[in-house]
């Protein structure tokens, strides 16, 4: 049976890489290989009390570091081949990023938009009982996430089955993440993806080395962007672009069209608007675009494809205007339309590096729901005294008392959501030193090579140290 283009393009993005590992074919192909994979058909009851049987898949790509983890996508174009290489992307982007799991990814072939919330629920629930019986699910075994069509309330509903089903685990909160935060969830996830888009971008746009090889002038401030896809990922990309970057948000393209307006949009009211009407059709500070897929060859700075994958093509690319590409969703740039724009001498910022900031911080939930305490609680009293002790301290030396609103802000300890975007940053920036970084050392000739690359080589590793290949 042909592969899906998505599945070819992934496959295809590793061969390219493998060459810069040095790698051995046999260990190549063992890091390449999905090691375990499940196709799932169950039945749901549907609201007017009649059957529905619903086709889900789970994916482990790499058993090399346990538990595996990925996100859980619910969309009508849901298939085996998509699940897996959206697993292996998992493995990568763990690997640079410094998260210590496997790859996996979930498939639920259903339309979000169109099923009801006691579908989804009794849907999602069924999904985890099955996914338990397999022994595809556990704190220690594979850990879901929310990815497309799925947020906050299914994670939830995940947590739930599994402690009722497995009532004597420990730590069984940590059977998924992106969970609410009331329910051991951690501040921040909600935002991460996004946010960690935002980082990535601004680290990139910053090294005014590679800024000078592209021709591009460094620096976000004043960049116009197009972004598509207004959901978890697009939606806080957009906004942080927006406000902590500021970017100019000219183009917002979403699956029943877009808006166009050159002097900017604000992200919050064309979302707001969007959730009271349904649309974005009649938003009154734009143009509606009706054709949402032409908006992407507008001109603009940055194109952020935050929606699906192959969205951007041998059709369509030689259209695309953008200067950088920010890869926002997973693969939405495939192999033939990464050529075309490679030769353009466009700047893509690949997938497994831009939006590996919701798998890091789902790592930090991981991390505090085994060990059943937040981050802040055991240093944020402590951090408290110690600063206050300093600012005495500078009193005393100075002779000057320091203004109360100042000091309140200088000795406050840190919350837990400010140690996760502080360590969210230090990822995603330390992640793409090290792409620059093995992109010089091996003259490789674009970041997404250098990226799968180096992410290769380190899953290799701990098949080497494991001793599974000399
Ligand atoms: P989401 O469901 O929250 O949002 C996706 C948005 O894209 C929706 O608003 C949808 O209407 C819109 N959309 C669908 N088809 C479109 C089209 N043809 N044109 C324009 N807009 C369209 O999903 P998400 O979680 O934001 O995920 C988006 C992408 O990011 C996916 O590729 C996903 O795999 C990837 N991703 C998500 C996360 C995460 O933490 N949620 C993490 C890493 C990667």
């Amino acid at each position: 049976m042909p592969r899906s283009r998505f599945f070819t393009s992934v496959d295809r993005y590793f061969k390219k890489a493998s060459v810069y590992t040095g790698l051995e074919p046999g260990l190549l192909d063992q890091v390449r290989t999905c090691n375990a994979v499940i196709r799932l058909r169950f039945p749901v009851k549907d609201d007017d009390g009649s059957i529905k049987v619903v086709e889900a898949y789970r994916a482990e790509h790499s058993h090399h570091r346990l538990p595996t983890k990925g996100g859980i996508r619910f969309s009508q174009h849901v298939n085996l081949d998509e699940t897996i290489a959206l697993a292996s992307l998992m493995t990568y982007k763990c690997a640079l990023v410094g998260v210590p799991f496997g790859g996996a990814k979930g498939g639920v072939k259903v339309n979000s938009r169109k099923i009801s919330e006691g579908f989804r629920e009794r849907l999602t629930r069924r999904y985890t009982a099955e996914l338990i019986r397999k022994n595809f699910i556990g704190p220690n075994i594979d850990v879901p996430a929310p990815d497309y069509g799925t947020g906050e309330k299914e994670m939830s509903w995940i947590a739930d089955t599994y402690q009722n089903l497995r009532m004597n685990e420990s730590n069984s909160y940590a059977c998924v993440t992106g969970k609410p935060v009331a329910m051991q969830g951690i501040p921040g996830r909600t935002q991460a993806t996004g946010l960690g888009v935002f980082y990535g971008i601004r680290y990139c746009l910053e090294q005014e080395d590679d800024m000078k090889e592209y021709g591009i002038e460094p620096g976000i401030k004043g960049k116009k962007v197009i972004v598509q896809g207004l959901g978890n990922v697009g939606f806080h990309a957009a906004s942080y672009l927006q406000k902590e970057g500021e970017s100019l948000i000219v183009g917002i393209a979403e699956y029943e069209g877009g808006l166009w307006n050159p002097e900017g949009l604000d992200v919050e009211s064309v979302s707001q608007f969007r959730k009271e009407h349904g649309t974005l059709k009649g938003y009154p500070e734009a143009e509606f675009i009706e054709e949402s897929e032409k908006l992407l060859e507008y001109p603009c700075d940055i194109l952020v494809p935050a929606a699906l994958e192959s969205q951007i093509n041998l059709e369509n690319a030689g259209r695309i205007q953008a200067k950088i590409i920010a890869e926002a969703a997973n693969g939405p740039v495939d192999e033939d339309a990464d050529e075309i724009l490679t030769k353009a001498g466009k700047l893509i910022i690949p997938d497994l590096f831009l939006n590996a900031g919701g798998v890091t911080v789902s790592y930090f939930e991981w991390l505090k729901n085994r060990a059943g305490v937040s981050f802040d609680r055991m240093i944020s009293r402590h951090e408290e005294i110690m600063k206050r002790e300093l600012v005495e301290q500078m009193e005393i030396l100075t002779q000057q008392q320091v203004p109360n609103a100042q000091r309140q802000r200088l000795i406050h300890g840190a919350s837990e959501e400010e140690l996760v975007v502080a360590a969210l940053e230090q990822t995603m920036n330390y992640a793409w030193r090290k792409i620059r970084e093995f992109r010089i050392e091996h003259n490789v000739p674009d970041f997404r090579t250098a990226a799968f690359a180096l992410a290769t080589k380190s899953v290799a590793q701990t098949y080497i140290i494991q001793g599974i290949f000399p």
